[in-house]
């Protein structure tokens, strides 16, 4: 018995346990702090269909860090998922999604543009979520039609009538979804034709392999054919170079998002980008 609990003991004060319980909390501390300091910036990464124009764009949540610089959100979302404070960042990610839309709503050439946002689970899981984003639409006077919510088959799946209802009240606003890494996941395509989702994008993982891996290829014609049957749009994430370019056009991915184009870049960068392209 002693011995166990002596066991447990030295296990508790596992200095690398300790480590990192202390770097957490300290992770989290920063984060409440960049809350109240607006340290949180969007990026934005282009989004061009096949003939080459413009659709709008994704935004990339970016923490300015005072000390640590440019932080990534694979660094800090899993935390703030863990910790709630999903909620104040979601709210205030979707506030400068729609000024931007708004912004980009008063000159011809990005009028039409759509700005994709990520939703993480525990934001599409709160009770008031169909409300705060009709609120946030609202107060800003933006077309919902701009409005690109991306979500993840895991989001999706986890609670399958919760996520029709809160998909289905939001469509009728006209606010479009995004089925984000898609592939990636449960892959159980029964759910998607329950479910009014816009867009399929395929994971990058996918997009990466087209002409290393011919199972991946595959993979990917499949996810467009599916696409087309179903009537919605398809778009690849992760796009780096023009062959793989090349392979999503001929074989009828709509629009395609990633690096070869242009890496997420902060809002000044991203229109002075979209004003080189040559017009349609
Ligand atoms: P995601 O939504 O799948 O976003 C795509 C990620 O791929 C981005 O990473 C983007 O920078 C990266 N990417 C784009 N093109 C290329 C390419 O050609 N090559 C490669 N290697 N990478 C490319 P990022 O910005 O680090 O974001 C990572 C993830 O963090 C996102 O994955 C998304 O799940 C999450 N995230 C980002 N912003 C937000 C946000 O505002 N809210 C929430 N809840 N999650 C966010
Ligand atoms: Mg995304
Ligand atoms: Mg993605
Ligand atoms: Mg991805």
């Amino acid at each position: 018995q002693a011995k166990m609990a002596g066991r447990n003991a030295v296990r508790f004060f596992d200095p690398s346990m300790q480590a990192l319980a202390t770097a957490r909390a300290d992770l989290e501390k920063d984060l409440r702090l960049a809350l109240s300091q607006n340290q949180f910036k969007l990026y934005f990464q282009a989004q061009i269909y096949r003939n080459h124009q413009v659709v709008g764009a994704e935004a990339l949540l970016r923490w300015q860090h005072p000390q640590r610089g440019l932080v990534s959100p694979l660094e800090f979302i899993a935390l703030a998922e863990k910790t709630s404070l999903i909620l104040p960042i979601g709210q205030c990610v979707l506030e400068a999604a729609c000024t931007q839309l708004k912004q980009w709503e008063q000159h011809a050439r990005s009028r039409q543009f759509r700005l994709a946002v990520n939703v993480s689970a525990r934001q599409f899981r709160a009770a008031d979520f169909v409300e705060q984003v009709r609120r946030t639409l609202d107060s800003h006077g933006v077309n919902p039609d701009l409005l690109e919510l991306e979500l993840t088959e895991s989001l999706v799946l986890e609670n399958i009538n919760d996520t029709i209802s809160k998909m289905h009240a939001l469509r009728e606003m006209g606010v479009r979804f995004s089925l984000d890494d898609f592939g990636t996941g449960y892959s159980s395509f029964s759910y998607l034709t329950q479910l009014p989702f816009d867009q399929l994008k395929i994971d990058r993982s996918f997009v990466h392999n087209i002409g290393i891996k011919t199972s991946d290829a595959v993979i990917v014609q499949t996810i467009i054919g599916m696409a087309h049957n179903l009537e919605i749009e398809v778009i690849a994430e992760g796009v780096e170079t023009e062959a793989q370019r090349l392979f999503l056009e001929q074989h009828g991915c709509h629009a395609c998002q990633g690096f070869l184009f242009s890496k997420p870049v902060p809002i000044d960068e991203f229109m002075a980008w979209s004003r080189r392209l040559p017009k349609c």
